[in-house]
């Protein structure tokens, strides 16, 4: 058997790999290209080409594939076999020409593009991203790619990552320099993405339509047993999920996935998968990788991978915690407050600037998470709140105070710090990291984004991150370059932002109804949905912010907020016509099958025993008949509301999704689940929660 530093990375063509079978010279030209992001030479590309296909061919690969992650939020691949025919003769070698490596026309037109392919000429390309290596897999060599337009324009997430990235990197830059390069000349953000999903019994999850079609259960009441006894969180893993575990580490260890903490999360059947971090696109790649052999893998098990939000109500949502720091080319964590008062000075100036760019730009962080899927569980049970705060821990916001006020620092000893220099007094990395409840936290080295959902592609957030640090430094940079005493400048500077942006900073418990009132006194926020979350996309000094680092430029940015608009009056739509179906031809079925046999124990009763005794049964039966009374009415409505909803489109539509058939199905999830609650199981036709919860073992 082979041991795991075997294992690791051995689907992949990485650095080690090109190295050992590249030509020295097209090595170097291929890092050279990687690392700036130009073109590469057909002549190199033809060389890569080959050797990389011999490599994959060894590794039982017959088809390639362009691997893109269009705005769909999950992956695309369309596989084309590497056999050619030879001329003169019936046979075929495999061939993979360094045009195929690089470029490829999927078309994929019926990928969500809008309105940015409307003319004949908008055709979708596919360019391979070689900062992210290529790997093997299920036969296959995917080559991970951005997929743009004819013009240019970006269709899919990884383009305006790879931009955003190159914008805080020039950005960084110019901040390293001011402290004279010690640090590093440049920097790249660095991402850790904690996954969370549900594992249920596939028998199990066949039966729920609902879960089959939207992800998520539209109805089920609470089971006896939540998660209210805490004894699932952290617990002993059940031997059928620590199988599926066990085998989802190899196959993302061969896929160089650095997959590291694996344990049960708080809601039965929960779990959580955590990898080591990795630069901000490679890690995108891994987590979009993560989901998807998750998924197949579960499948091998007879188990089901449910990575929506919220998949049951009542219980824990899953979330997809984004672990985001800034590192140097030297491999400088610039959230590393540092030994010498210059690289603390370095720390404070690059902390204040997230919590500048976290207060300026609410809005978009909070745009960046906004799903139809994610409304369910932002400000639900052990979620953050849809209110944006940073929270540093009690000592270093002391810290941040007694800086602003000029003021001694009491923490364990007192010190009154002059910025650049003193030593910062060591503040201890876990009172960072005590507050769960907080959506933006400083955990000592590195900021948690904890409010990116389960299914979310983390490129999104990610790119909104990468874009405000970067205008926040920028406005630093500009301030201090003509500096003719940095150190009183700097100085100044920090106690300024302090002061500007303190309303940001928030410690408390975020899950708390007193925080709604005092963020709303602080003026911060609170875009509680996605239909309230999505429009501030497209106000103009969001524009100009994206146009100016060249991250999306403004049809790419209307483009999105339509796709964005429509995937989720869809998605609600989806959910809607899933439960029209299942109330129609199996709930209310159901509950008056029941009723007819209720009817016929009280006509038998009556005969023999008397009208007296069929007290309990008329009490059923009647509660049973108003509840399908309600229900049949509400389904009425929301019938109407669907139908009257396709007539709309844009904003308005997702306005009326979330104002008027999310209520309406609300609604009928009371009355639906008081009707399971009473309905003799016998003839109820799904699963409960008590079967699906439990439905492991
Ligand atoms: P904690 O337990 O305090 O949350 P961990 O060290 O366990 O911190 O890290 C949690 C996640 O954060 C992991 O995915 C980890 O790889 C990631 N992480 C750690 N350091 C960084 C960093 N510098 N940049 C991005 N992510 C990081
Ligand atoms: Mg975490």
């Amino acid at each position: 058997m082979k041991s795991i530093p075997e294992i690791f990375g051995s689907a992949v063509f990485n650095d080690e790999k090109m190295r050992e079978r590249l030509p020295k010279d097209v090595y170097e030209s291929l890092k050279k290209t990687a690392s700036s992001g130009a073109r590469l030479e057909p002549t190199i590309a033809n060389v890569v080409a080959e050797k990389m296909k011999e490599w994959a061919c060894e590794m039982g690969a017959t088809h390639f594939t362009h691997w893109f992650q269009p705005m769909t939020g999950i992956t695309a691949e369309k596989h084309d076999s590497f056999i050619s025919p030879v001329k003169g003769s019936d046979r075929v070698i495999m061939e993979f020409r360094g045009k195929e490596l690089s470029y490829g026309e999927p078309d994929a037109s019926s990928l969500p593009n809008g309105g940015l392919r409307a003319t004949f000429e908008a055709r979708g390309y596919t360019a391979w991203d070689p900062s992210s290596y290529a790997f093997v897999k299920d036969g296959t060599l995917f080559i991970p790619s951005v997929f743009i337009s004819y013009s240019g324009e970006a269709l899919d997430k990884k383009t305006p990552l790879l931009r955003s990235i190159q914008a805080l990197g020039k950005q960084a830059s110019r901040i390293l320099a001011l402290f004279g390069g010690a640090s590093g000349t440049t920097a790249t953000p660095t991402v850790g993405a904690e996954q969370e999903y549900f594992l249920l019994d596939k028998e199990v999850y066949l039966k729920r339509p609902d879960l089959i079609t939207c992800g998520r259960t539209l109805f089920g009441a609470p089971p006896a047993k939540g998660q209210e006894l805490h004894d699932h969180y952290f617990g002993a893993i059940k031997p059928r999920v620590k199988a599926f575990m066990a085998d989802l580490d190899q196959e993302l260890w061969k896929l160089g996935v650095l997959a590291k903490t694996k344990h049960n999360e708080a809601a039965p059947s929960q779990h959580e998968l955590a990898p080591l971090f990795n630069g901000a696109n490679t890690a995108t790649d891994h987590n979009q990788l993560t989901m998807s052999v998750m998924r197949t893998i579960a499948e091998k098990h007879g188990l089901v991978c449910l990575l929506h939000e919220k998949p049951f109500k009542g219980v824990n949502g899953s979330g997809k915690h984004n672990n985001w720091s800034l590192q140097s080319d030297t491999g400088v964590n610039l959230f590393e407050p540092g030994e010498t008062p210059a690289e603390n000075a370095q720390f404070l100036l690059f902390l204040t600037a997230v919590i500048k760019a976290v207060d300026d730009r609410q809005d978009l962080l909070r745009m960046s998470v906004a799903t139809a899927s994610n409304d369910h569980r932002l400000g639900a049970n052990e979620a953050p709140p849809a209110i944006i705060s940073v929270s540093l821990g009690t000592e270093l916001t002391d810290l941040l105070t007694a800086i602003e006020q000029n003021a001694t620092f009491k923490g364990r000893k007192k010190v009154q710090i002059e910025i650049g220099a003193d030593v910062l007094p060591k503040i201890p990395k876990d009172t960072t990291d005590r507050n769960r409840t907080s959506p933006f936290a400083f955990t000592g080295n590195k900021f948690e984004f904890r409010m990116p959902g389960s299914s979310l592609s983390v490129a999104g957030p990610n790119v909104i991150l990468n874009t405000i640090v970067a205008e926040a430094l920028d406005e630093f940079a500009n301030k201090l370059e003509g500096s003719s005493d940095f150190k009183a400048d700097l100085n100044k500077l920090i106690r300024e932002t302090i002061v500007k942006h303190k309303r940001i900073i928030f410690n408390g418990d975020g899950y708390s109804k007193s925080w709604e009132l005092e963020a709303e006194k602080r003026g911060l926020l609170n875009l509680r949905t996605t239909a309230d979350a999505l429009p501030c996309f497209v106000k103009e000094e969001n524009r100009r912010l994206f146009e100016k680092y060249g991250v999306f430029t403004e049809a790419e940015i209307f483009s999105r907020y339509q796709i964005m608009l429509e995937s989720y009056s869809t998605t609600v739509d989806i959910e809607a016509l899933t439960i029209i179906d299942m109330v129609k031809r199996n709930i209310l079925p159901a509950a008056e099958a029941y009723q007819n046999e209720l009817c016929d124990i009280i006509l038998k009763k009556k005969d023999i025993l008397g009208e007296d005794s069929t007290g309990t049964e008329k009490a059923v039966l009647e509660k049973t008949s108003t509840l399908s009374k309600n229900l049949t009415g509400l389904l009425g409505d929301l019938e109407k509301k669907v139908a009257y909803s396709k007539g709309l489109a844009g904003l308005p539509q997702a306005i009326f999704c979330k104002e008027e058939i999310l209520t309406t199905m609300e609604e009928m999830r009371d009355v639906i689940d008081s009707l399971e609650r009473i309905v003799d199981a016998a003839y109820w036709r799904f699963p409960t929660y008590n079967d699906l919860l439990y439905s492991v073992n």
